[in-house]
């Protein structure tokens, strides 16, 4: 890499390969700093013994980059085409009126269509077809039959891939003279294509970036920038050289992916302080798009997932109206043979009632112990045919945040389950539907099933568009408020769930943006893409589909289980009051809302973090008050805790007698300052001693000092 250049791509994604081809084709300097690896026809991880090996970018920089942050388990593609190497090829425009709310001004379906057309010819889209030299496999045609079955034949659709259909095991060269092969129906799209068939963005947009002179820097993980009023100095680390370097240019297009491209940011404008002035809205905004991830074990005819892309079929669900109308793609899922004894494993402990608190470590423990016990007696080519996964996104309401802890600088994710738990709810429905016309059962995601913690692929906002800085963190082009020259690309930029797979709009906007930038970089107000002229108008299977009049019908499965809500409201005081004390004052500090949800479903009980506290609008975060929700690590550490709030006295059950209740039942022992030599934090002393002194302690009735006790606790007084 050089010292300078004219403009500087960061991240090979799908905004970031859009960016560099484009920059390159106008004739400037480009450089791209991408942090994962290139990976060669052939190259991609396969060992099915090792999970570190190659698989993991937090242990060797590997493919996947798994990070569970907090409320919602973040996945992310590390490598030189970025996402677009795991993910499953499929390209859907988001209708009409999902451009209504929060996209700013001239953003409709109509001004992106060119540019979706655009990334459409570039990626060389097609639905899977009876007539390629392989048919259709197994599952597309069993979901088109539960689909009729179900009655949603309407709403059944193929989607457009970005996958070569042409004569596997034969070489090809693409339009831009890159060799590729047919497609195998091998289902390894989601680990990495060994046989070039899937048209990722290192085969073309960034193929032709280098054919016109763009730098690649591979395993160059960018980690500051910084900025002088003139131009923007980039600071990454080189992981071969295994040396920190920096880099300049007046011109920086920021694509590392929504969660990656908003935390650098944030650790610009709060940890380093390098961009200080970067929007107060920096980290809203964030969408899991609605992801929702379940199985269905013991269909009745051979599913073979491992036959076929990953993703072939689609089914979308459109009802209601307003805040209450839930618009979601169900799409069946496949897996490569060799983990089918995984996904089973999870099927047979998935079916059972199981200790409702487990943490998510013990899950991920658990699966891969019972795994390995699989692989072991039946071996790795003992697959189940009978398996399916589901994968279903959705239009959620967005407002997640990501956000860097006081004093650590940790990442945190705060997602919105209880206010999403709607759609969820008519996304797990929906999946029992359709597993029920496979003839088979239901298996959830297990950290979804026993914790709510949904997984998310598609990773969405953060620093998102708008027309001012008081509403976003870039303008209508992308362009960072107050810093010219700064862009972001990538999916981070989005301001609202798209509903279907997201690549395509991200790619679509980023060919819109990147055109404008050009513009005026080079101060040619008439530059256009070249293969504009090339492309043609291409139909989008799910703008085409039929809703009828009053919405798709409703789920027939039950919600089943129960669910209790509650909402505190009261305000934040600084340190920790004394157990039975009331402040001496009320109304000290910023009020805040404070909201829990308990999911008692119809298997076991899963009582879940009370989640979000937010101060009033305008008003700052106490951060003694947060410090008080916690996800505990250990077994025994696992009652679920009410932070340090002191809530408005109201007539009614104590603001925490639901979760008491659950609580309850899992009989609390008096806790002890000690446990595994570490001491318990004072709020979890706290509760418990409370627990103990409303409820009893569970191996004797309540003494007359445990009453006591109880009418001085504050909860006692509601
Ligand atoms: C299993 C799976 C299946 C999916 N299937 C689909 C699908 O079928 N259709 C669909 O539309 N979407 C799908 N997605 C989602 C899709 O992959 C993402 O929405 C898309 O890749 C996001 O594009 P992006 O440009 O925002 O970021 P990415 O594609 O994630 O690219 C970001 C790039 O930046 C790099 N980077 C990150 N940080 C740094 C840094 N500090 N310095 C340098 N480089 C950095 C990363 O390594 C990465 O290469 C799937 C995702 C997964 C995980
Ligand atoms: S099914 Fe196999 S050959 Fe076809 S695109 Fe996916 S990984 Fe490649």
């Amino acid at each position: 890499m050089l010292d300078s250049y004219d403009a500087v791509v960061v991240g090979s994604g799908f905004g970031g390969a859009v960016a560099a081809c484009r920059l390159a084709q106008a004739g400037l300097a480009v450089g791209v700093l991408e942090r994962g690896r290139r990976y060669a026809r052939g190259g991609f991880p396969r060992d099915w013994h090792d999970p570190l090996n190659g698989w993991v970018w937090q242990h060797g920089q590997g493919l996947f980059d798994v990070r569970p942050v907090n409320e919602v388990t973040v996945v992310q593609g590390a490598a030189y085409g970025g996402g677009s190497h795991l993910y499953a090829n499929v390209h859907l425009r988001v209708p009409s009126d999902g451009f209504r709310t929060g996209w700013p001004a001239g953003y409709s379906r109509a001004a992106l269509d060119p540019y979706y057309d655009l990334v459409a010819y570039m990626l060389d889209i097609t639905p899977i077809r009876e007539d390629q030299p392989l048919g259709l496999p197994p599952k597309t045609r069993l979901m088109r039959e539960a689909a009729d079955r179900l009655g949603r034949s309407a709403q059944f659709c193929y989607p457009n891939l970005a996958v070569s259909f042409k004569e596997p095991r034969q070489e090809h060269l693409n339009k831009f003279g890159v060799a590729q092969e047919g497609c195998r129906h091998c289902g390894e799209c989601d680990i990495g294509c060994n046989y070039r068939a899937k048209n990722t963005l290192d085969l073309n947009y960034l193929a032709v970036a280098e054919q016109r002179g763009a730098d690649v820097g591979t395993q160059c993980e960018v980690l500051r920038l910084d900025y002088d009023g003139d131009s923007y100095e980039i600071r990454y680390r080189d992981h071969v050289a295994r040396q920190d370097r920096r880099v300049r240019a007046p011109a920086v297009f920021l694509c590392a992916g929504a969660v990656n491209s908003t935390e650098l940011l944030l650790r610009c404008r709060d940890q380093y302080r390098s961009l200080p002035a970067v929007s107060n809205r920096l980290g809203h905004g964030y969408s899991a798009n609605g992801d929702f991830l379940a199985f269905a074990m013991d269909t009745e005819s051979p599913f073979e997932p491992w036959d076929g892309p990953t993703i072939t079929t689609g089914i979308v669900y459109d009802r209601g109206a307003g805040e209450d109308r839930k618009w979601f793609i169900f799409q069946e899922g496949g897996f490569p043979r060799e983990i089918a004894g995984l996904v089973q494993a999870l099927g047979h402990r998935g079916g059972q009632a199981m200790d409702s608190a487990r943490v998510w470590e013990d899950v991920a423990r658990e699966i891969r112990e019972l795994a390995e016990k699989r692989i072991a007696s039946e071996g790795v080519v003992a697959a189940d045919a009978d398996s399916a996964v589901f994968l279903v996104m959705g239009r959620d309401r967005a407002d997640g945040r990501v956000e860097l802890m006081p004093v650590t600088h940790d990442l945190r994710v705060t997602w919105d389950v209880p206010g999403n738990l709607p759609l969820y709810d008519t996304e797990e429905r929906f999946c029992a539907d359709v597993a029920e016309a496979l003839g088979g059962r239901l298996t959830l995601n297990p950290l979804w099933q026993r914790l709510r913690l949904p997984v998310a692929v598609h990773n969405l906002g953060g620093a998102t568009m708008a027309d001012d800085p008081a509403h976003g963190v870039v303008d209508g082009g992308g362009e960072v408020f107050g810093y010219p020259g700064l862009h972001v690309l990538d999916g981070a930029a989005l301001p609202a769930a798209t509903g279907v797979n997201p690549s395509h709009t991200i790619a679509a906007v980023a060919e819109r943006n990147i055109e404008a930038a050009i513009r005026k970089l080079t101060s040619d107000p008439t530059w256009r893409a070249p293969e504009r002229e090339l492309a043609t108008p291409v139909t989008d299977p799910v703008s085409a589909l039929v809703i009828p009049t009053g919405g798709t019908a409703p789920p027939s499965s039950p919600a089943v289980g129960l669910r209790f809500t509650e909402t505190m409201r009261g305000y934040v005081t600084r340190g920790t009051p004394a157990v039975g004390r009331l402040p001496r004052r009320r109304g000290r500090g910023p009020p805040c809302r404070y909201r829990g949800a308990v999911h008692v479903d119809h298997r076991h009980l899963v009582p879940r973090r009370l989640p979000h506290l937010r101060a009033a609008p305008g008003r700052g975060r106490g951060n003694g008050v947060r410090r008080g929700i916690h996800r505990p690590r250990r077994r025994r550490r696992q009652q679920r805790c009410v932070p340090p709030l002191q809530p408005r006295r109201r007539p009614g059950r104590p603001p925490d007698a639901v979760l008491a209740a659950v609580l309850r039942r899992r009989r609390p022992a008096l806790p002890s300052r000690r446990v595994q030599g570490r001491t318990r934090p004072r709020h979890v002393r706290r509760l418990a001693r409370h627990l103990h002194a409303v409820h009893g302690h569970p191996r004797g009735p309540p003494t007359r000092r445990r009453r006591a006790r109880h009418r001085r606790s504050p909860h006692s007084r509601a």
